[in-house]
């Protein structure tokens, strides 16, 4: 463990207090936000550039990224390998368009069934996590049209309270968060929100004009909600009992998060299909559907597309980033890495009476408070030079980039101690003196 005394933490200015890091000015932050929707909370701090898991302020701070884009820069940042490939892409052609034969997008395609060891054999690629969700749903309405039930054709597809699944219209309907949905409806019908690891739920909400039950195996946004195994292979069990879909969105456990190369191998169940993005092009926008060959046939041409779907250059980064995991090792890195980071954060809650414990698998990780205080934690983490997100008033979130080295983890750690001190034992302090 690194003697946080010992921590490069940057020292902003020389005081024998806590270190901190800098943040812009509201002066700052006002011009930079002068012409942008102000749909995002944004953080007071841009960054220059980084290296790894490691990411340096506009500044100069360093900061350890335990955040990773939410679980996008899967080879942190910078990583020469994708540099190259996408240099070397860019410099020749970035986007012909699906009306040609594009070899990157068969090559990434190959790669990404292959790693599903036979479950799913055809990829479809789109832009991001929504993108792919949206894919999945007309590709299940589409099913359940070509495969009616006794009243017609099957268009519900069972869905979970706090589940996300994006923001365009469809997988907004499904994401199980009432709040998202305020304002915006009306929305697709056909959904149907139940209780994730409730399998009578799930049971009673099939009928016969469902087609689909659409989980995250952890829901992330959720809080890091992780559904049991047993709930996952017998909700598997009961949509082929029902003979309806069983669809995953891998959109934040894919490609490697939780230690196999997609999160259905974690829990050893068999989607029909999945969704896929965020650290599929380690920061290259791009999303991807798998689904078994049966179920992919029935997108004939004319049904789905998209412009910049599977273009060249985000092939080069689906196509770096399986072979860093698989060639490189780095996925083989993936359990020792999230072994070092959930025993670390363990200690602590053994430590620390205001830790309640933890939740989620592999680099996937969600840290619990006894009271809400994620955002006070969070907001003094990026003080200490760490980056987390609040996920939950009671929850932060960890999401590394799988590059994220031992030292990463360990100097990470290091800097959540000095932020949990400042948050519980400065106001311990406080208490006593008062
Ligand atoms: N599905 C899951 C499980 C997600 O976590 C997210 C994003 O957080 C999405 C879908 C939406 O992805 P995107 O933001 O790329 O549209």
């Amino acid at each position: 463990m690194t003697d946080p005394s010992e921590s490069p933490v940057p020292v902003a200015v020389e005081t024998d207090g806590p270190v901190e890091t800098e943040l812009l000015p509201g002066d700052a932050v006002a011009e930079l936000e002068a012409s942008l929707f102000s749909n995002y909370k944004r953080a007071p701090l841009a960054f220059s550039h980084g290296h790894g898991a490691r990411l340096t302020s506009t500044t100069g701070d360093e900061y350890v990224d335990f955040l990773g884009g939410i679980a996008t820069s899967s080879l942190g940042h910078a990583h020469p390998r994708l540099v190259a490939a996408l240099s070397e892409q860019a410099g020749r052609v970035l986007h012909v368009s699906n009306l040609f034969q594009i070899p990157e997008q068969s090559r990434a395609a190959e790669l990404l069934c292959r790693a599903t060891d036979g479950t799913l054999q055809r990829a479809l690629f789109c832009n991001s996590g929504a993108e792919a969700n949206e894919a999945l749903i007309k590709l299940a309405r589409l099913w359940g049209y070509n495969h009616p039930g006794p009243s017609g054709p099957r268009f519900k597809i069972v869905v979970t309270h706090g589940a996300f699944h994006g923001r365009t219209m469809g997988a907004l309907a499904a994401t199980g968060t009432p709040a998202y949905r305020v304002g915006f409806e009306p929305l697709p019908g056909g959904f149907e929100h139940v209780d994730l690891n409730d399998l009578e739920a799930l049971d009673t909400a099939i009928d016969d004009s469902t087609c689909a039950v659409l989980l995250e195996a952890i829901q992330g946004e959720g809080g890091v909600v992780p559904a049991t195994s047993e709930y996952l292979q017998a909700a598997e069990q009961l949509c082929r009992e029902r003979g309806v879909l069983f669809l995953l969105d891998e959109v934040q456990t894919g490609v490697g998060r939780l230690g196999p190369m997609y999160g259905f191998q974690h829990f050893s169940v068999s989607p029909d299909a999945i969704s896929l993005a965020k650290g599929l092009g380690a920061g290259v926008p791009v999303g991807a559907m798998l689904a078994t060959e049966e179920l992919a046939a029935e997108l004939v041409p004319g049904k789905h597309g998209t412009t910049f779907g599977g273009n060249p250059l985000a092939m080069r980064a689906v196509i770096a980033v399986q072979e860093e995991l698989e060639q490189h090792g780095l996925r083989a890195s993936v359990p020792v890495k999230a072994e070092r980071l959930g025993a670390g954060l363990e200690a602590r809650i053994a430590a620390r009476p205001e830790l309640r414990g933890l939740r989620g698998f592999g680099l996937m990780r969600a840290l619990l408070f006894e009271e809400d205080r994620a955002a006070d934690v969070a907001a003094r983490c990026l003080r200490r030079g760490l980056l987390v997100n609040a996920v939950r008033p009671n929850a932060i979130r960890f999401l590394p980039p799988l590059v994220v080295t031992e030292e990463d983890i360990d100097e990470g750690l290091a800097r959540l101690d000095l932020a949990l001190a400042d948050v519980f034992d400065a106001e311990g302090a406080a208490e006593e003196r008062s």
